[in-house]
């Protein structure tokens, strides 16, 4: 209750999220306080004036929830990588108008994320939003969850009228993050963000490392600069000029790429005349050498090159041996 009146002072604060359920990776883990927060949870709208919102992760829950005034609904990352508790979610959303806030699946797979807001669709919900939490990644990274927005954005472009809310707090995993993370949400053009208070973080039940008091997200939302998505006239025409320039060089980009490929096959059917290997280590420790001097010196990082030579390289054996296979050799 004294998280949410103080986070209620905060004009950009228009929603309170708490999780009255929480999966937890391991059992014995705090796993929330159950129906019971959903009377503290209805005291707190009461008293603030904000709307709420609770995690929902099975039909029982989604009941609870509107029994007892909860104004929106998420399904969290764990369940929307089985369609089967989606699904019975779904169910039972039949019939209501809640709005639905759908977070990303924990594997970096756009398709299940789909699936998930599909589902509830099909349910007769309208009100759809989806979250993007970040995903799990084998790699080492500074963040909890890799934030990968290329898959976000790619959402955007399957199904344009979805806002997309961004959750900092779970991508990030700690608090010196947050900042930045939630600004970057902000110049993608995401539709607003999710961030976990904390009244008194040390203290907190789960999550303590990536939760702000409500003096230090006031701060952090106050920070935040909200750019322009359009622009004037002006910088429309310019931008537009630019793009054309951008539209134009990615043209040649891929008329040499292709011209490179074609180049690739007829070297393909001459190694197979004269039946030699495809992967020639010499040629190919040459090349990178000489063609990272050259993109270095024309200001190109240098791991960049290394990634696009490399998928080009792997491009240009998987066609040789395309041709390999095709003369029976
Ligand atoms: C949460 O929102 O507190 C939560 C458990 O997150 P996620 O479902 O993204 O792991
Ligand atoms: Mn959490």
């Amino acid at each position: 209750m004294s998280t949410a009146k103080e986070i209620a002072k905060i004009p950009q604060v228009k929603v309170l999220r708490a999780g009255i359920w929480k999966p937890r990776t391991r059992p014995g883990e705090f796993e929330g306080v159950g129906v019971e927060g959903l009377k503290w949870l209805f005291d707190a709208k009461r008293a603030t004036g904000l709307m709420t919102c609770v995690e929902v992760a099975e039909p029982a829950h989604v009941e609870l929830a509107l029994e007892h005034g909860v104004d929106i609904l998420w399904l969290g990352a764990r369940t929307v990588v089985n369609p089967f508790s989606v699904q019975s979610i779904a169910e039972a959303l039949k019939g209501t108008h809640i709005p639905v806030m759908i977070k990303n699946p924990v594997s970096p797979d756009l398709k299940l994320w789909i699936g998930a807001i599909e589902r509830v669709y099909n349910a007769g919900i309208t009100k759809i939003m989806a979250i993007h939490r970040g995903f799990h990644y084998f790699q080492k990274s500074p963040f909890r969850n890799a934030p990968m927005w290329e898959i976000p954005i790619e959402l955007k472009r399957a199904i344009p009228n979805i806002p997309i809310i961004v959750d900092p707090s779970h991508i990030c995993g700690r608090r010196s993050l947050l900042q930045e993370i939630s600004q970057k949400a902000l110049d993608l053009e995401m539709d607003g963000l999710m961030i976990e208070s904390h009244i008194d973080p040390s203290v907190a039940k789960t999550d303590a490392a990536q939760q702000l008091n409500p003096a230090d997200l006031k701060t952090l939302l106050n920070k935040l600069i909200i750019r322009d998505r359009q622009g004037d006239q002006e910088f429309q025409s310019k931008l537009e000029e630019l793009r054309t320039e951008i539209d134009k060089l990615d043209g040649e980009l891929l008329e040499i790429l292709s011209k490179r490929m074609e180049i690739i096959n007829e070297i393909g059917d001459y190694k197979i005349e004269n039946d030699i290997t495809i992967l020639q280590m010499k040629r190919w420790a040459g090349i990178i050498e000489d063609r990272l001097s050259i993109g270095t010196h024309l200001g190109l990082d240098k791991d960049f090159l290394l990634n696009l030579l490399k998928l080009i390289h792997t491009e240009s054996i998987k066609k040789q041996e395309t041709r390999f296979k095709q003369q029976g050799s």
